[in-house]
This record gives C-alpha cells, sequence and structure tokens, in this order.
C-alpha cells in the first residue's frame, strides 16, 4: 500500500490540537478505506509492521530518541492485542511494556507521575505502557473517593485536582519531548455495545474466563462519566508533542492497522539513521576486515601474518 494512502489512514484520527476535540465525531465501527475489507487491512498491518521492524534498528542503533506509546481504554477494549502486534514488530530487546494497575501504598505516597517516571525507556528504546498515569483523570475523575487514598494537602484540593493534573501532565509531556522523547497516546475507542459483546464472551468462553471481572460490570455502568473523563482528558492534551490517536476500535483489525501505522509515522517524522562513521570507526573496521582476511587466507593454507 502506498505511504501517502497510509498516512491518510492515521490523519482522521490524530488530535494534535485538543480544544476543539469531540468524542462523538470518532464512530468506533469506522474502518477508513477499508470498508470493511479485513484481508486488505490485514496485509496493510504486515506491511506497516514490517516497516516498523527497520525503523527500530535504526532506533536502537542510533541511541538518541526514546519512544513512548501510551494505551488507554475501557475493559476489553483489546488494548492487548494492539500492543502485541507493535511488539512483533521490533526486536523485544529494545522494547519494554509496563501495565498500570490500581497504585499500591508505596506508589500512593509519591507524585502521581512517580510509578511512570520509573518507567520511561531509554535512549534508542520503546516504552510501552498499558495504563498510564492518565488513569489519574479518568478513572480518578469517576471516582473521586480514590483520591482520598492519594494523601494531598488540603491545599492541593482546594482548586480543581483535575485541571491541575492536565496542566502538570501537558508540561511533563513537553519537559520529555525536549528531551529527545517522542510521544504517541492511543485511546482503543469501542462501543459500548461492543464492549457488553466482549464481556459476555468472556462470560461464555471457557477459553476467557480468565478474563473476567464483575468489576468491569461496575464500571461499565459508570460509561457516559468515563467518556466525559476521555473527552475532556483529550481535549485538554492532545498536543503537537504528544498527540492522541482516537482509535475506532470495534473491528480490532482495524485498530491494530491504525496504531501499527501511527507508530510508523512517528519515527518516520524524525531523522533516524544508523550512527555516522567517525574516523576511528573506520579504522576499526578496516583493522577488522584486514584481520578476517588473514585468519581465511592462514585457514586456506595460505601465509598470513603470525599471531593474529
Ligand atoms: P484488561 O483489559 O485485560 O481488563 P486492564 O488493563 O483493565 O486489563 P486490570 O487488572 O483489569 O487490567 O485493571 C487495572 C485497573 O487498575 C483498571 O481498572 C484501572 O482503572 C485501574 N488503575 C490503573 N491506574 C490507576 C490509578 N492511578 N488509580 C486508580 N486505579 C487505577
Ligand atoms: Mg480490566
Amino acid at each position: 500500500m502506498s505511504k501517502k494512502r497510509m498516512n491518510s489512514l492515521v490523519e482522521p484520527f490524530l488530535i494534535r490540537n485538543g480544544s476543539t476535540f469531540r468524542l462523538k465525531r470518532v464512530d468506533p465501527d469506522d474502518t477508513g478505506g477499508f470498508h470493511g475489507e479485513k484481508a486488505a487491512a490485514t496485509e496493510a498491518l504486515r506491511g506497516s509492521i514490517d516497516r516498523l521492524r527497520g525503523l527500530q534498528e535504526k532506533l536502537y542503533a542510533q541511541d538518541q530518541w526514546g519512544v513512548l506509546l501510551i494505551f488507554q481504554a475501557m475493559d476489553a477494549a483489546g488494548k492487548d492485542g494492539a500492543i502485541e502486534h507493535v511488539m512483533t514488530g521490533v526486536n523485544p530487546q529494545g522494547c519494554d511494556v509496563t501495565s498500570f494497575k490500581q497504585p499500591s501504598a508505596e506508589e500512593l505516597d509519591h507524585d502521581f507521575l512517580w510509578r511512570t517516571v520509573k518507567r520511561l525507556p531509554e535512549r534508542g528504546r520503546i516504552g510501552i505502557f498499558n495504563r498510564s498515569y492518565y488513569e489519574e483523570v479518568l478513572v480518578v475523575r469517576v471516582h473521586p473517593e480514590l483520591l482520598v487514598k492519594q494523601k494531598l494537602p488540603a491545599r492541593s484540593t482546594k482548586t480543581d485536582v483535575f485541571a491541575q493534573r492536565y496542566v502538570d501532565i501537558n508540561a511533563h509531556e513537553r519537559y520529555l519531548a525536549r528531551n529527545g522523547y517522542v510521544i504517541r497516546k492511543f485511546f482503543l475507542h469501542i462501543s459500548k455495545e461492543e464492549q457488553t459483546k466482549r464481556l459476555r464472551e468472556r462470560i461464555e468462553d471457557p477459553q476467557k474466563h480468565w478474563k473476567f471481572s464483575l468489576g468491569d460490570l461496575h464500571e461499565q455502568a459508570r460509561w457516559p462519566e468515563y467518556m466525559e473523563a476521555y473527552e475532556h482528558a483529550i481535549r485538554h492534551t492532545a498536543t503537537p508533542h504528544a498527540p492522541w490517536i482516537v482509535v475506532p476500535a470495534n473491528r480490532k483489525w482495524f485498530a491494530r492497522l491504525v496504531v501499527a501505522t501511527a507508530v510508523v509515522d512517528a519515527l518516520e517524522e524524525i531523522d533516524l539513521a544508523f550512527p555516522p562513521l567517525t574516523p576511528d570507526r573506520r579504522r576499526e573496521l578496516e583493522a577488522g576486515r584486514k584481520l578476517l582476511s588473514a585468519r581465511v587466507t592462514r585457514a586456506r593454507g595460505g601465509r598470513g601474518p603470525r599471531n593474529t
């Protein structure tokens, strides 16, 4: 598939300026130009994953940029599957995935970014966050009682905690961007009906029983509040250096294609290149070449220099 078509695939869902964003403008059933053609999309996904492999090798060799991919979604939206597909395109040595669950007592004893800062990728690597500090303006916004456990001083809770957090998150992401991080944030957007279908499968299919949690149904009952929280978060934190991609996710095959292609696009936007050859490295390579040919000559019974 041409690069142009692939770019325009992500563009409608890429939010670089959140101020006018409306969640209802993204249809979870959307399949872009694929009009439901799963086979064509799967083929395109393979293409994106191949490109990703080449780009990651340069990222790793260049050792200059860090890549942070954040995944947020309602339960059963397919975060794990999307992450798994991106991972098939990268060398596991250059990639780390961290899942953020309910914070531990130790984590609650720190500021809300602390646990994620510890898991930021090194330069040259890709870090994937399965949930993230965005939970602090999503689940915590829907369940403000969680704030009590965070032991914030009164002066922090007198003003709108969530408005403060948007500002702090933006400042944090700007800081990371200035320090060489490429950031992409994915919201896998499913409809409530699709979630019901998937949660029912978890109950009915013995292979999926382990994934079911009654808590997911309690959260589903708060659906409109979650959607409002997502919309607000995206409106306030989509920026040119840390955009959101609101991925229509009712069709898993389309969601995975959008995610993989968005990662490829992000890596193609930066100046990835293998490190240039310094004179020292050039000499080292030349010395290696001579040494190897001498060994080959000797092994064939020829006369090469000694002690090599
Ligand atoms: P799955 O899609 O398979 O259910 P999951 O990411 O939902 O995976 P779970 O162990 O089911 O994983 O849930 C993690 C839970 O932790 C979520 O309900 C999430 O809202 C919650 N959580 C994550 N971060 C925070 C936070 N900072 N404060 C409160 N709850 C959080
Ligand atoms: Mg869950």
